[in-house]
């Protein structure tokens, strides 16, 4: 079912495809299979600034996660646990702005923020402005289901991670030489201060590493997943770095519940990513599915309207990825490109980065 000998091919295929043959993407989810549907960020993201290796290696990036997901769910695992254990491969990939990878602050720290949510209980647990966690979205987990709370934050949140036995780490282990290059090339751009290099961090290279994607492509790259599972259950998780020289104590949206992730079985399941601030005021992921649920709206179009339609008019950038417990997969974004993927048990990965693909 999950035939990894064909990745290569997948791959190369969807990217070859995209430029030429446009295919049709997989909006529902027959009733009983599982599916997968994730994100890793929007924004600035366009085929003219990308090499085709870093867009091999983003599409190898999320290939893997999805696959995490997919095999938890075949083995019948729960929704939750493989949103868990999707997000965990791109915290753990140092390409996307999530764990290992993440934005700096402008001050030069990572601080991460990450949520879940369970459509079956509308239990949820989200963390913001973690340091020392490995893996935030864990965390998010643990305090979703280990704690009476919903959210903790900072230095009370790592030390309950500890206290649950998730893995701690130096705060260095989330320094990338990429991320801080954009960092500085960010500040200078904007005239503003430059931080001492962090603590920890390797020795600086003799020469800067090569530019990246484009100018922008670094600032965002939040990363989020939804699933249902074969008892038709919706979770939802969003985990990151937030956004790029954020003031640090500065929260986005994603471990907001409603704004940047949101997840009920009475209506659909929501990740984000974008500028915070815009969709922590429209509460975007509730809202995409309030409307399904008091409108009776379908998916697609639910997440048109808010993303292509509100979040727009108040000139926020950004997207989503949502499913509904009855299977409909939709995404949507206002930005040149958003990495995302989708998956139905016994289909074939689709996948996209840029505008003109399905
Ligand atoms: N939405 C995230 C935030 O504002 C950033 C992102 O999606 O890239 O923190």
């Amino acid at each position: 079912m999950l035939n990894r000998c064909l990745l290569t091919v997948c791959i190369s295929v969807a990217g070859l495809a995209s430029a030429q043959q446009p295919v049709a993407l997989i909006t529902q989810a027959p009733a009983g299979k599982w599916a997968v549907v994730m994100h890793g960020g929007a924004g600035v993201i366009e085929r003219s600034s990308m090499t085709p290796e870093r867009d091999l290696a983003y599409r190898a990036g999320m290939d893997a996660a999805i696959h995490a997901a997919a095999k938890v769910l075949d083995a019948n695992g729960t929704a939750v646990n493989a949103v868990e254990a999707g997000l965990q491969v791109l915290e753990d990939n140092p390409l996307f702005n999530a764990g290992k990878g993440a934005v700096f602050t402008a001050d030069g720290r990572n601080e991460l923020d990450a949520a879940i949510m369970d459509g079956k209980t509308m239990k949820a647990g989200t963390v913001a402005g973690v340091t020392r966690t490995k893996n935030p979205i864990s965390l998010a987990k643990a305090v979703m289901e280990k704690s009476q709370f919903v959210m903790l934050s900072g230095s009370g949140a790592d030390q309950f991670a500890a206290s649950v036995g998730l893995a701690q780490v130096d705060p260095s282990y989330f320094f990338t030489e990429a991320r801080w290059e954009s960092l500085v090339r960010q500040l200078k751009e904007e005239g503003r201060p430059i931080p001492p290099r962090p603590a920890g961090a390797p020795p600086a290279p003799e020469k800067p590493i090569a530019q990246l994607e484009g100018p922008d492509a670094h600032r965002w790259g939040t990363t989020g997943i939804v699933v249902r599972d074969r008892a038709g259950n919706i979770a939802a998780g969003t985990t990151t770095g937030g956004t790029q020289a954020k003031r640090f104590g500065r929260i986005g949206d994603s471990p907001i519940i409603g704004a940047g992730t949101y997840a009920s079985n009475q209506s659909c399941g929501v990740s984000a990513t974008g500028i915070g601030e815009y969709f922590i005021r429209l509460t975007v992921a509730r809202t995409i599915c309030a409307l399904v649920e008091y409108k009776g709206m379908r998916l697609q179009a639910a997440i048109d309207e808010v993303i292509g339609g509100q979040l727009t008019a108040m000139k926020g950038d950004g997207g989503a990825i949502a499913m509904t417990p009855n299977g409909q997969i939709a995404w949507g974004f206002n930005t040149p490109g958003m990495f995302r993927a989708r998956l139905v048990e016994g289909g074939a990965v689709q996948m996209g980065i840029y505008k003109d693909e399905p």
